[in-house]
């Protein structure tokens, strides 16, 4: 309990120890999570979970994946090089490849790990890795594993990139660009034709972190790539999870064979860790393919998360950079207001997840809402109406407009 660390934890909880409201972190939801989840037997509307296609829970998909338990077990009980590999984990990782649009695909247990392990792995010493100032964890941590030289270019901004890369480039062996699909605290997107052209002209290779894009982008869910129409084998390295879109758990790295081969024999969170589970795998591959049945479920996404967004605008609220994605923040900057909000949203049978510092800065603190495609237009707009007469209430000057 001395353990400065600790200490550090302890100092940042004061913030909800003091305001006397119930820690909104760890709160128990004790059924599906979809447009509505159940709380302390309570069912309220729901904007905290990734389901952003409503597969967990879908019928089909729970059926696969009991059928691939009954079948093949809980547990692959080795690593695939040696005796994990089952029939589904092929097909899965074909499926993926062939839905994004190139050649081939590896699976690994955990979308986090995919990507520490992946860019851990291919990068080293001499080499230099350029994110986005708002990448996610897993990018950073990979970097910082990997030993090559970390460095973060300004928010989407391909500009300072090339400029960047024009100064340094030539220092540094291999290079690579990581960037996201979707912004999962923002919501936004990066202009994608703009990043390949400055990673072409400066021979770096180009990771995309769909973990928030594939299935929410793109008329047919491929993501970003469709969403701007661009050809998929431009990129080197597409990143995603199966934990969102896809109602599952894992990650996939999908490219060209060779690239996928190599991690295949040599990526350490592949090679020493357990194959997918039947069950997980076959979950993804279902709702996959209830996905090309049913590309309507992306319009809807699309729809109702274009509605939250302008609605918000609407009655005046600050939706920060959202960009008609699902994932859409209203901006508070301040801390104890944005728990008090959420705190008074779930009085009204709304639960929205507050982020607080130090997770972003103070000035940044915020709600975010994340949209399904199972949402009605009805929630979505009681909802925004909900937020701001409950912000209104906090400081009406929340609602002065613009
Ligand atoms: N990349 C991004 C951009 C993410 O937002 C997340 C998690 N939310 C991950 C990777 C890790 O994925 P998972 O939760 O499936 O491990």
């Amino acid at each position: 309990g001395k353990m400065p660390e600790y200490l550090q934890l302890k100092q940042n909880m004061q913030l909800l120890d003091r305001s006397g409201l119930p820690n909104p972190f760890f709160m128990v939801h004790q059924e599906l999570t979809r447009d509505t989840t159940v709380i302390d037997g309570r069912s309220l509307l729901s904007f905290s979970s990734y389901n952003y296609l409503g597969m967990s829970g879908d019928p089909a998909v729970s059926e696969a994946s009991q059928q691939a338990i009954a079948q093949y077990g809980t547990s692959v009980s080795a690593s695939r090089l040696v005796s994990g590999e089952k029939t589904i984990h092929g097909e899965l990782e074909q499926a993926i490849a062939d839905f994004i649009g190139v050649e081939n695909a590896i699976l690994y247990v955990g979308g986090h790990a995919t990507n520490e392990s992946t860019i851990g792995h291919l990068f080293g010493p001499g080499d230099l890795i350029l994110h986005d100032a708002l990448a996610h964890n897993s990018i950073i941590q990979g970097a910082i594993l990997s030993g090559a030289r970390r460095r973060p270019f300004a928010h989407n901004d391909w500009q300072e990139l090339d400029d960047i890369l024009s100064e340094i480039r030539h220092e540094y062996r291999r290079v690579l660009v990581a960037v996201e699909g979707v912004y999962s605290m923002d919501g936004d997107f990066p202009e994608l034709p703009r990043f390949i052209e400055v990673k072409d002209r400066h021979r770096a290779l180009l990771m995309v972190d769909e973990a928030h894009s594939i299935g929410t982008m793109g008329a047919h869910g491929r993501g970003i790539s469709e969403h701007f129409g661009i050809d998929p084998r431009q990129v080197e390295l597409w990143m995603g999870t199966l934990s969102k879109a896809f109602g599952s758990c894992g990650g996939y790295i999908a490219g060209c064979p060779e690239m996928v081969e190599y991690l295949k024999y040599t990526s350490p969170g592949f090679v020493y860790s357990v194959g997918m589970p039947p069950g997980n795998v076959a979950a993804a591959l279902a709702s996959l393919r209830v996905l090309e049945e049913e590309p309507q479920r992306v319009a809807d996404l699309q729809a109702r998360s274009r509605l939250f967004l302008s609605e918000a605008r609407r009655v005046g609220l600050d939706t920060g950079l959202g960009n008609n994605t699902p994932v859409v923040p209203i901006i508070i900057g301040n801390s104890l207001h944005a728990l008090q909000l959420s705190h008074q949203l779930f009085q009204r049978n709304i639960n929205v997840q507050p982020i607080l510092y130090p997770a972003v800065e103070e000035t940044a603190a915020r709600l975010r809402f994340f949209i399904t495609s199972c949402h009605s237009e009805q929630q979505i707009i009681e909802t925004v109406a909900a937020v701001a007469e409950e912000l209104g209430k906090i400081d009406p000057a929340y609602l002065a407009p613009a």
